[in-house]
């Protein structure tokens, strides 16, 4: 029994599968539902209130003896903060608190729990703080959507870095991964659109309605023409406001969230406009949407004619000479959502980009500013169909899983090698193979698909073709026998089947030219702005200027770009990069059942996640590793105050004296840097405040 209240499971001398599971589903049981494996937090997702995050736990958790309370959300970010201010050890000063777990597993929240509490912790400049926490709530009504998996669910990554100068927080920056637009027109079963649509049909005033065009929710196409029973219609009604109180809180402008609106009030116009086949092959808007193709050129605030025109047909230029192609019914419907897609796709962009601009840290170029970033991401997930959507959350699910798996278990135990540390290794799940499956050059699934995407005669049949004939004897593939082009990944978290149909058109994802530039000739000031600019990989809007507006208006083809996978791939690795220097804190979410209630552990669901989570390895490398590894010039210059003699050499032998004054012992020694439990650091932390005070 002893076992099943242990905080800290690492503690444990004897541990396999069946009893990780029980201590964890027991505490669970009490609504413990923090546990430490060291220094890494599981959190399982309670699905119910718990009242563990009020202002005086928060008081409790700061500055706080990890061992003296009990594993929370709160002492994530103490850490991160303490560390970051160089108070708890040697390392980077920059630290990444990086959240994982599937869909639905309690990610986004626990994020929403470690920024108040970093904010609280620090406490500088209350409207700054205000600002920063407001960000969520706005980036959620444009980013996040019910699925299956989660009422709540990130259709997005984000990765939100905190600048600080000293103690103080000095501005935030917010990176975006991957926002999945084609929700905006297609919605599964059981599945809605953004919130925002919704919150903005229920909260907006009559008056504001009208001028916005706007017409009863279940008129729209593109909300299937769901909407909702009077309660969460109130509930939607209320976070309307909060988003608007957001927008005004972060800093955008009264003009700004009207064009923003109007715009989605365009989209969802757009989405009713309905075509038919003329006599001659061609097609025509039905009469009964031509009010809707003039709501939608009014709203958008572009010439009627002209929306008409980049939606029946398509300008190419060959050898010099326009030429105009008619649309067949499938043509115009493609090009109709994907005006939709690239709207919202460049609102929410441009979104991000602002909040990136106010919140910017109004700082010198020459005040060294250090950083905690907290990764947020879509949680891994295994639809009845899987689309390209799918196959790059998940994939970023693995490069996570990798980089725990690196910092946990390679590196730990390479340096146990390289520095002559007695050690008996401990094997753990690799999804190295299944990271090259997907990235390897040029033979990994994205160059594959890259490869097919610039063929224009390539269908999706084909990709999966190349597919099956490349991976069919890779342990991480599977053909799939079918008429449809599916294919099979085994990742690290389970079986995946994929649906090959639309990846080559989305990865592409090519804006034609005349929707450029019908948008860019639009008289709503930041439409015409969204479609002038480009969005830089890092999230900020950068003008191309005068260049690009001629080149939109003398050109009919489709503007050049890296296809949306070699994007992703290459915005993975900009934050690996990042990730890989800084000093990581692990939050490992666990969803306790799939049916989204509280109070219940369904056993096999959470044994699955525990598997390959990796927990049990982790435990035990936590159990007998040294997670905290300084050389011996970092340790020495450190921790020499406590033999008082700062003019110790910074040598082996100067932290051998240092440690031999102390009592904390199970520490080892490598041939250049010194090997340590994760508890010895708060024990020598204690020792240095200990001598401060005397
Ligand atoms: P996705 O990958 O789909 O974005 P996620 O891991 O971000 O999923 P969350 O949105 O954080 O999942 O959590 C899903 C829901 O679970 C929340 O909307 C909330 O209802 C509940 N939940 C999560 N964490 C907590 C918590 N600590 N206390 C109470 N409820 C929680
Ligand atoms: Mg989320």
């Amino acid at each position: 029994m002893e076992v099943l209240l242990h905080e800290d499971l690492a503690a444990l001398s004897d541990l396999d599968e069946q009893s990780l599971l029980e201590s964890l589903s027991q505490r669970f049981r009490q609504d413990r539902i923090y546990t430490y494996i060291g220094d890494i937090l599981v959190a399982i997702n309670p699905f119910k209130y718990l009242p563990l995050y009020e202002k005086e736990v928060s008081e409790r958790y700061k500055y706080h003896e990890k061992t003296k309370l009990p594993p929370h959300i709160f002492a994530v970010a103490d850490r991160a903060y303490q560390s970051m201010l160089g108070r708890l050890a040697t390392g980077p000063r920059n630290q990444c608190i990086v959240i994982s777990g599937e869909s639905g597993a309690g990610k986004t929240e626990s994020t929403k729990l470690l920024l108040r509490q970093i904010m609280e912790l620090c406490r500088a400049n209350s409207q700054l703080e205000q600002q920063i926490l407001q960000v969520n709530p706005l980036l959620e009504a444009f980013g996040n959507a019910q699925t299956v998996m989660n009422d709540n669910s990130s259709r997005f990554g984000k990765y939100i870095q905190l600048r600080f100068h000293n103690s103080s927080v000095k501005g935030a920056k917010i990176n975006e991964y991957l926002l999945e637009k084609s929700r905006v027109v297609h919605q599964d079963e059981g599945e809605r659109n953004f919130h925002i649509f919704y919150c903005m049909l229920a909260g907006i005033s009559p008056d504001d309605k009208d001028m916005y065009g706007l017409l009863d929710p279940t008129q729209y196409r593109y909300l299937n023409g769901r909407y909702g029973s009077e309660d969460i219609v109130r509930k939607w009604g209320e976070k309307y406001s909060e988003v608007c109180n957001a927008m005004d809180m972060v800093g955008f402008e009264e003009q700004e969230k009207v064009d923003m609106m109007t715009i989605l009030a365009g989209i969802l116009s757009l989405g009713n406009i309905m075509f038919e086949p003329t006599e001659t092959d061609a097609v025509r808007v039905t009469d009964k949407s031509m009010g809707w193709l003039k709501a939608t050129a009014g709203q958008f605030g572009v010439q009627e004619e002209e929306l008409l025109r980049s939606l029946t047909c398509t300008l190419s230029v060959t050898r010099g000479e326009a030429i105009r192609r008619l649309h067949n019914q499938q043509q115009a419907e493609d090009a109709r959502d994907s005006i939709a897609k690239v709207a919202y796709g460049r609102v929410f962009g441009w979104i991000v980009s602002k909040v990136n601009e106010l919140l910017a840290p109004n700082v010198d170029f020459d005040v060294e500013l250090s950083e905690i970033g907290i990764l947020d991401i879509f949680g891994f997930e295994n639809f009845a169909v899987n689309r390209f959507e799918q196959l790059c959350i998940n994939l970023a699910n693995e490069q996570l899983q990798y980089f725990f798996n690196h910092h946990i278990f390679l590196m730990e135990q390479n340096e146990y090698k390289e520095e002559g540390i007695e050690w008996e290794s401990i094997s753990f799940k690799d999804n190295k193979p299944i990271l090259d499956l997907f990235l390897t050059k040029p033979i990994g699934i994205l160059s594959l698909l890259d490869e097919q995407s610039a063929f224009p005669q390539a269908s999706d049949r084909d990709f999966v073709d190349k597919l099956n004939s490349k991976f069919k004897s890779s342990p991480h593939y599977e053909v799939v026998r079918s008429h449809s082009p599916l294919f099979t990944v085994v990742h690290y978290a389970g079986k995946v089947q994929y649906n090959g149909l639309g990846f080559l058109e989305k990865n592409r994802d090519t804006i034609p030219a005349s929707i450029r530039s019908l948008f860019i000739n639009s008289v709503t000031p930041l439409l015409s702005l969204l479609f002038a600019a480009t969005i830089s990989r890092t999230g900020t809007l950068m003008p191309r200027k005068a260049k690009l507006m001629q080149q939109a208006d003398d050109n009919f083809n489709s503007t050049r770009k890296q296809s949306v996978g070699a994007q992703f791939k290459h915005s993975l690795a900009v934050l690996m990069e990042k990730m890989f220097v800084a000093s990581p804190h692990f939050v490992r979410c666990i969803k306790p059942n799939g049916s989204k209630l509280p109070d219940q552990v369904d056993n096999k669901i959470v044994m699955d996640q525990l598997r390959y989570n990796g927990l049990l390895e982790t435990i035990r490398i936590r159990r007998d590793g040294f997670s905290w590894r300084p050389s011996f010039k970092e340790f020495a210059q450190r921790y020499n105050i406590l033999l008082m003699k700062p003019d110790l050499p910074l040598t082996k032998e100067s932290c051998l004296s240092i440690l031999n004054t102390t009592e904390i012992h199970g520490w080892k020694c490598g041939s250049s840097r010194m090997f340590f439990k994760y508890w010895h650091q708060e024990e020598l932390a204690r020792l240095l405040e200990r001598l401060g005070k005397a």
